[in-house]
């Protein structure tokens, strides 16, 4: 007997049949003997669907009002999936997040989970009952409702798991795995079978929206077992996220890739601080006043310094820009910058894999490949297991197959 966690996103409850279906798969896990713990997401397009009649209402919407009418989302599928659970006989029992008592922070949109009462969830397992946990919210320690960002019900699963110490995690979404690449822009992308936890951390910080990057920020901190799986088939085998290097790859692979994979992102903004002073202190006059607006920045440049002044480009949420360009406007003649701008048509592409570590040239020939296709880069950013460029929006899905190719990632 073991105790599983299944995470169910949008499209999986989109309508009664799939919220039936879901139901089915559950009964076939209880049957088997295992406690099971389901979390789901909103119908699909719902919780968009609640942000735009916020917005009819007031543009920029309160942040602590937004989370009180999205979090409705989750509440409705947590009702109809208990419900769909009672019509085949099996004893099930909803929770929202505050009912469980996931706390949070009091970061409205964006909450951190602090910490999770799984007593009753327990006690009902125990009893026989699948749980049901309302996704993507939680409560802050004054009693309001806080989300905790799009696509945060991943981490309520996993998060859920690492509290209740499940055997595994299972995410099942509409697509049956984790791939190459987004096999939207690039058809010959395929599922891996398998791939480290350290890459699927950069391949969703990178834009893979797969998993939430918190989700699997968790499941690291927490050894989460995890699995990526499709809902609409019976019994594929998903993507596992392993810790371990030597479990990963297929198998009957000789020769381990060096790529695992290449993300993309259309949702950053470059913004750009032209003609500041080169002396010390200058990055944290700029980003300082940023950070204070709870604004996160990915990507940082500062450019080597000539007769005393230099320029300094970061990546913002494309969301964020203005606000981060009227931070700086209004810092700007303390700091001493010649000009502040900001432009929203960039993407960064990025090609991740463990085997870099062990492999010279994959930079090279990433820019190689690039070049041969005139495509400019306009910054670059590298970890052990990753490089990333930024370019022109216009460019990014040419950029993609390209580096797909040249990694040799095409199918198999
Ligand atoms: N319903 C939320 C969203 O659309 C949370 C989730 O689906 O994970 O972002
Ligand atoms: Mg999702």
């Amino acid at each position: 007997m073991a105790l599983i966690v299944q995470k169910y996103g949008g499209t999986s409850v989109g309508s009664p049949e799939r919220i039936k279906n879901l139901a089915r798969r559950v009964a076939r896990y209880k049957a088997m003997g295992h406690q099971i713990v389901v979390v789901v997401s909103a119908m699909s397009g719902e919780t968009n669907r609640l942000i735009a009649l916020a917005k009819e209402v007031m543009p920029e919407p309160d942040p602590r009002e937004l989370d009180v009418m999205v979090s409705t989302g989750e509440q409705v599928t947590i009702g109809l999936t208990s419900m769909a659970l009672m019509e085949l006989g099996l004893k099930a029992k909803s929770y929202t997040g505050a009912q469980v008592r996931i706390v949070t922070d009091s970061a409205f949109t964006k909450a951190r989970i602090l910490s999770i009462d799984e007593a009753n969830m327990r006690k009902d397992l125990e009893d026989g009952n699948v749980v049901v946990v309302a996704g993507f919210q939680g409560v802050d320690e004054q009693g309001n409702i806080t989300t905790l960002g799009r696509g945060g019900s991943d981490t309520t699963g996993v998060a859920l798991a690492a509290a209740l110490q499940a055997d595994e995690c299972q995410i099942y979404t509409d697509v049956d795995g984790v791939y190459t690449t987004d096999p939207r822009v690039v058809p010959e992308a395929r599922r891996l079978k398998s791939i480290t936890f350290e890459e699927m951390l950069e391949l969703a910080s990178q834009g893979s929206k797969v998993l939430q990057i918190r989700s699997v920020e968790f499941a690291g901190k927490y050894k989460v077992k995890l699995r990526v799986l499709s809902s609409f088939e019976e019994d594929g085998e998903g993507t596992l996220i392993t810790f371990e290097e030597s479990d990963n790859k297929d198998s009957d692979n000789m020769e381990q890739p060096i790529i695992s994979g290449i993300a993309f992102n259309r949702d950053e903004a470059k913004i750009t601080v032209l003609g500041v002073p080169d002396k010390p202190g200058i990055a944290y006059q700029i980003l300082g006043p940023v950070a204070d607006a709870n604004i996160d920045v990915d990507m940082i440049i500062q450019n080597v310094g000539a007769d005393g002044s230099t320029d300094f480009t970061f990546t913002v949420h494309k969301n964020e820009m203005a606000k981060a360009l009227g931070i700086l406007k209004g810092v700007q003649a303390h700091i001493g910058a010649r000009e502040i701008k900001g432009d929203d048509k960039i993407a960064k592409v990025s090609v991740v894999g463990v085997g870099m570590r062990s492999h010279v040239g994959i930079a090279s020939q990433m820019f190689r490949t690039l070049a041969e296709e005139g495509i400019n880069i306009g910054m670059i950013s590298t970890s052990e297991i990753k490089i990333a460029v930024v370019i022109d929006e216009k460019y990014m899905e040419l950029a993609v197959r390209v580096l797909h190719k040249a990694f040799e990632l095409d199918g198999i």
